[in-house]
Parts: C-alpha cells; sequence; structure tokens
C-alpha cells in the first residue's frame, strides 16, 4: 500500500521548491492534498503540475484569516486533517546591522508566527495518528553573520517542536523539524540573485556530500515523517543536508 493511502495532508509554500516536490510526493503516495501559498499563478501552475487530489487555497501564512479560511475549506471537503507540513517560509540574508524593525517584523511574521498559527488552527482538525512537520534549517545551531533573524525563526521551530511533543503525545499527534541544508529551490536565487552560482560553488564546499540537495530529497523524508513508518518518532530534529550540520 502506498505510505500515504487516504490521509489529508496541508502543505503551506506548496507551490515551489520544497512544498511543490512534497506535495507531488504525498499525492503519489496516495494522500489528498491542500496547498496554500500567496500568489495564485504559482498556485495554478502547481495544481497543473501535481495533476489530481489537490485543492489550492490561496493565502497567507502571516494572515490569520487565510488560516481560518484554509482550514474552513479542508474541513469542508475532507473534515479531517492527518499530516500538516508547515514549510513555508522566507530567507532575507542581512547583517544585524542593516536589519530595520520591517525586516525583523516580516521574518518573524511568516517564519514563525506563521507556523505556530499554521499548527494552532490546524489541531481541532487532527485526531490521532497526526503528524505535525516544521521545515527549520540546519542554520538554527550556526551562527552565520547575515542570518541574525532567518537562523532565530528556524531556532524557534525547534524550540515549539519540543514542546508540542510534550503537548500532544497524548493525543497521538507527532510533532518533527526537518532541517534542510542547502537546497536547489527559488529561495536561493531570491537571495543571492546574480550570485546565486558562486554561493552554490561555496555551499558546496561546505557540505561533505559536496554536493546541493535536491527538493525532491526533502521530500522523501517528509513522506517518511508523515506515515506511519515513523510512528515512533516524535520530537526530532532530521537534518537532510548531505551531512552538513554534522562537521
Ligand atoms: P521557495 O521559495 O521555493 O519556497 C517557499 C515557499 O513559501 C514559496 O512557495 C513561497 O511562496 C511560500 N511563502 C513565503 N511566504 C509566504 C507567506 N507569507 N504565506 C504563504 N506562503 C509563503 O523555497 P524552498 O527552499 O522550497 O523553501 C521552503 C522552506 O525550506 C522554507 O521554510 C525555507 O526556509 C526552508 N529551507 C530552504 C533551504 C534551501 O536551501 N532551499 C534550506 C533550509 C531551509
Amino acid at each position: 500500500m502506498p505510505a500515504l493511502q487516504g490521509k489529508i495532508a496541508v502543505i503551506t509554500g506548496g507551490s515551489t521548491g520544497i512544498g511543490l516536490a512534497t506535495a507531488k510526493r504525498f499525492v503519489k503516495e496516495g494522500a489528498y492534498v491542500f496547498i496554500t501559498g500567496r500568489r495564485q499563478a504559482e498556485l495554478d501552475k502547481a495544481v497543473a503540475e501535481i495533476g489530481s487530489n489537490v485543492t489550492a487555497v490561496q493565502g497567507d501564512v502571516s494572515n490569520l484569516d487565510d488560516l481560518d479560511r484554509l482550514y474552513e475549506e479542508v474541513a469542508t471537503k475532507k473534515g479531517k486533517l492527518d499530516v500538516l507540513f508547515a514549510n513555508a517560509g522566507i530567507a532575507e540574508p542581512k547583517p544585524t546591522a542593516a536589519v530595520s524593525p520591517e525586516d525583523y517584523d516580516k521574518t518573524f511574521d511568516i517564519n514563525a508566527r506563521g507556523v505556530f498559527f499554521a499548527v494552532q488552527k490546524a489541531l481541532p482538525l487532527m485526531k490521532e495518528g497526526g503528524s505535525i512537520i516544521l521545515t527549520g534549517s540546519g542554520l538554527w545551531q550556526k551562527g552565520v553573520p547575515i542570518y541574525p533573524t532567518y537562523a532565530a525563526t528556524k531556532a524557534a521551530l525547534r524550540s515549539f517542536v519540543r514542546t508540542w511533543t510534550a503537548d500532544l503525545a497524548g493525543k497521538g499527534i507527532r510533532a518533527n523539524v526537518i532541517n534542510p541544508g542547502p537546497v536547489e529551490t527559488p529561495i536561493l536565487k531570491g537571495q543571492f540573485g546574480e550570485n546565486t552560482e558562486a554561493m552554490k560553488e561555496r555551499f558546496k564546499t561546505m557540505v561533505p556530500m559536496g554536493r546541493i540537495g535536491k527538493p525532491e530529497e526533502i521530500a522523501s523524508a517528509a513522506v517518511f515523517l508523515a506515515s506511519d513508518e515513523s510512528s515512533y518518532i516524535t520530537g526530532i530534529d532530521l537534518p537532510v543536508d548531505g551531512g552538513l550540520a554534522a562537521v
């Protein structure tokens, strides 16, 4: 039987990169997937690529009304939620001296607050066997001068998952974080522009496996954590990073 047969999943930031690759895999594994994102055109493209068993709900994870609308749609269409992949995130590399209060709020609103309320508002729909998966980053435990706010939001996710492990285990709901290393997605170009190729070469020298990851490799880890194959795993921080966090 496919790993996610009959499961209902929500994937935030599901129209590109890691979220899109995961949506495709989840559907292949038998799930019905709701994807969210801010841009309708990107969502439409993603729905066409995923092909079937998918609904797109346009919305911003930092907007609580949008999150309510998302879960209302899940409740109306499917009546339950088995898997939440809270994956949407942004990275705006700037050293501490250059971060404005607006930059700070934007990064925390999307990457930390957006994840917190996406999870809180999902809980009424989640029952025994539910799986919450967050997309963190290996940067949560590193000191890299251009990522003061980004890395702190990802450290917050690591902490949320520990709390939810304790809080939700009694309800049969698991919570884990995947920490990708550098992965080939639009987020790289968004951060580094014309220097993207040079940055990728630099990342390669830092990763023991000597290459950038593929979004499909993160999707494989998400399938594992979403499925009953990981039924005794909660509270973990799973690096999917070619060994980067280990060295
Ligand atoms: P991506 O830019 O393709 O995906 C991010 C997704 O989040 C996009 O679809 C974007 O539209 C969506 N998003 C951003 N802000 C949103 C908001 N306010 N509301 C709803 N959706 C929003 O890049 P990706 O690499 O696939 O990123 C996915 C996650 O992986 C992010 O949380 C990112 O921090 C994390 N990550 C990526 C890498 C990497 O190297 N690619 C490494 C570590 C962690």
